[in-house]
Parts: C-alpha cells; structure tokens; sequence
C-alpha cells in the first residue's frame, strides 16, 4: 500500500472480477484513468483514457468484470488488489430488481400496485457498505434506463446533502465516481418516505438483523428480505473520522468539494428572521392533563426559539415556508451557518451558499454545529 508516490505514474492490471481499492491521501488528489479493459467505480462505468481527479481522502475501489488496466498518478494512504468480492451477487440483486421493472412497466392492468417497480430499501450495521451498494444499484439501473428514486435516511453520513438530514432524489444517470450524487430536486420529504413501503430489503452483513427482518416480515408476502455478504473493502469508520467526515460534508457543501464555490457572508437583523425548532418540550403540562397521564414530546411540534449567542456555530435549515404552520411538511431550499450573533445591534452574520435574500424568513434550528477550520 501507498506505494504510488507524488508525481510518478503507476500501472496496475486488474483480473477478471477483481477490484483495486483505493484510500487517496490526506494532503493531494489523486488522478486515475483508464488505460484497456472496462471497468467501474461503484456502478459506473469509466470512459478510456480520460483522466479522473479524486479528492484527499475519499475511498473508493475500481472494479472491473472482464479484466482492465488502470493507471494512476498521486499519492494513495493505500492501494491494493483484492480478487474477493460480493459484485456477482450485488449484480444478481440488480438482474432481480430489472426484471420487476421491466414486469412492472408491461403490466397492461390499471392496478397501481403491480405497475410499480420495486422499492427497495438497504440495511445493515454501521460500515456495512449500504450506500454503496445503493449506489451502485442506481448507476446500474440508470445505466439501463429506468430512473430510479433514491431516499436517503442515512442522518449520519448520507450522500445526497449536509449531515442530520434526510433527502430523496431522483436519479437519471450513473452517479459522477468523483463528486458522488448531486443535488438536484430533493422532493417533498415526509411524503416521499409516508410512501415508501419497501417490497424488498436487502440486508448487508448481520446475520442476527437478517432473520429477524425475516421473522418479523413472515407475515407479508410481498416483502422479500434477502441477505447480502459485506464488501472486505468496506473502511470502518471510528467516531473521530466519521465526525470529521461530518465536517467535511458541511465544509464541501459552502464551499464546495474543491473549493471551487465561494460562499456569501450576509448580515440580517434578528428581527428580519424567525428561528423554530421542530420537536423537543412536551406539549402540555402535567397539571393539564388527565391524572396518571404522562406529558409526551411531540416530535413534530414546531417550537419557536430566541435569537442569541446559543445560535453562534450553528447550521440552520432555511424553510421554504410561507407560514410557520408549514414548516413540518415543506422542503428546505438549503442551509446557512451562522458566524456572528450581536446582541447589542441586534445582528447576526451568516454564510450562504449565494448573495442576496434568502427565500424566506423561517428558519430551522437542529443539533448541527460546525466549527469552520
Ligand atoms: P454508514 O453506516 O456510516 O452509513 P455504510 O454502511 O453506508 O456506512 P459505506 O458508506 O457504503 O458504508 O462505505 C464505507 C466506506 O467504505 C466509504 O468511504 C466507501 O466509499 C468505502 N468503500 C465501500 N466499498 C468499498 C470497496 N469495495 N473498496 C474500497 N472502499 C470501499
């Protein structure tokens, strides 16, 4: 491992089946291309010859099904080959969820229920593999034009947009191998995850998780739940590296993933926004309920919340909102970070990603906090 070194060109022949896996650098991208073969990178195919440029850190593997050559140049934290993989199974799981697309778009009947493709959702233990293999099941379903949903409950470390959100995005290509998915029409979230009543569940890697999703969707004919081996290339994360991870996300979505965006720092006076936080406190006190009740948080309770310094580092939710009865169930048009909060002047500084008025006034307040290094 690591053993390419700056500025010097390296070659690696992969067999038929195999991966070359991949931990750029910490301090300097890494450039890879394509010399022979086919190959791809977590679904995706890599046209030849065409130099990629791949961000410090990122881990990624190279996989190619008939045999390929690739060529790198950078230096790697490490790099080696590995002929053991789950891909034939993945692709199996793919060849599956094509055939029920195809059954479902001849379906003649009006039926809703079987002119609908499947809907598929991926579960296993933390560094499991599940956004890969979810990615990849896009690119190769994208590859053959269908163009599936991808809803992203991964809080943690999800792929569509910043940490502690969910997101759904349509998909109509192979995902970028470089920038991964990008944003482009997240949809109205509770309703799309209200309608998500998954048919199949892939399980990645725990046995006990598997039979007991088994156990519990016996009952249901329409649920296949089906287990899935974990990718040895799959790196654990500790809690340092997914929280700086965290960071990085939020840092990549202001500035961008090469620094090639420039954000805005703008400046509002507090009473030009309103602050809410959705959940928390409970709803009614104790002596206002039946005797014996217990008062219970609702968790979607929108709570208004004073502007102060408390606020200083946090990430904001910015509403689409119109009024604040709306906020539970409309989208957020994106996200600011608040730099300065003056008492005294009643001010607050905030980066966005552009100049000029946010789309409206309500803004949500969550448990993000970033500190800007
Ligand atoms: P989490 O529980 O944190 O959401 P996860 O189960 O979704 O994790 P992934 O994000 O898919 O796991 O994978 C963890 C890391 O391993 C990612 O950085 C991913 O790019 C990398 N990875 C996955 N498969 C491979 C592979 N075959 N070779 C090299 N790296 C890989």
């Amino acid at each position: 491992g690591g053993a390419s070194s700056s500025g010097v060109k390296q070659q690696v022949k992969l067999e038929k089946e195999s991966e070359l896996r991949i931990e750029v650098g910490n301090d300097a991208p890494l450039c890879l291309r394509l010399l022979n073969g086919n190959a791809e990178i977590f679904g995706t195919e890599l046209a030849p010859e065409i130099w990629l440029n791949f961000p410090p850190r990122l881990k990624f593997a190279v996989f190619t099904w008939y045999g390929a050559t690739i060529e790198m140049e950078g230096t790697t934290e490490t790099d080696y080959t590995a002929d053991e993989t789950p891909m034939v199974s993945y692709v199996n799981v793919h060849a599956i969820l094509e055939a029920r697309r195809t059954r479902a778009k001849a379906s003649s009947s009006g039926d809703s229920e079987s002119s609908q493709g499947p809907r598929v959702i991926v579960v296993g233990p933390t560094d499991s593999g599940k956004s890969t293999l979810s990615r990849m099941l896009l690119s190769w379903a994208a590859k053959q034009g269908s163009k599936p949903t991808f809803v992203d409950l991964d809080i943690g470390q999800g792929s569509i947009t910043i940490p502690g959100c969910i997101a759904a995005t349509p998909i109509e290509m192979p995902i970028d191998p470089v920038e991964g998915i990008t944003l482009e029409m997240p949809l109205l979230l509770l309703h799309a995850i209200r309608t998500l009543k998954a048919n199949v569940v892939l399980v990645l890697g725990q046995e006990k998780l598997y039979s007991m999703l088994r156990d519990v969707l016996k009952g249901e004919p329409k649920v296949d739940v089906v287990k899935l081996q974990r990718s040895g290339g799959v790196v654990s994360r500790n809690v340092k590296v997914r929280q700086k991870a965290r960071s990085f996300r939020i840092r990549e979505y202001f500035y961008g993933l090469l620094n090639d965006l420039s954000p805005h720092s703008n400046i509002a006076n507090f009473s030009d926004l309103c602050v809410y936080r959705i959940g928390g406190g409970p709803q009614a006190p104790r002596s206002a309920l039946p005797i014996g009740a217990e008062p219970v948080a609702d968790p979607t309770r929108v709570v208004p919340v004073n502007i102060n310094r408390d606020l200083l580092h946090m990430v904001l939710a910015v509403s689409f909102a119109k009024e604040p009865e709306e906020i539970i169930s409309s989208n957020v048009a994106g996200f600011i970070y608040v730099t300065d909060v003056d008492i005294q002047r009643k001010k607050i500084t905030y980066l966005a990603p552009s100049a000029g008025d946010l789309p409206s006034k309500f803004l949500i307040l969550g448990s993000l906090t970033w500190l800007e290094t």
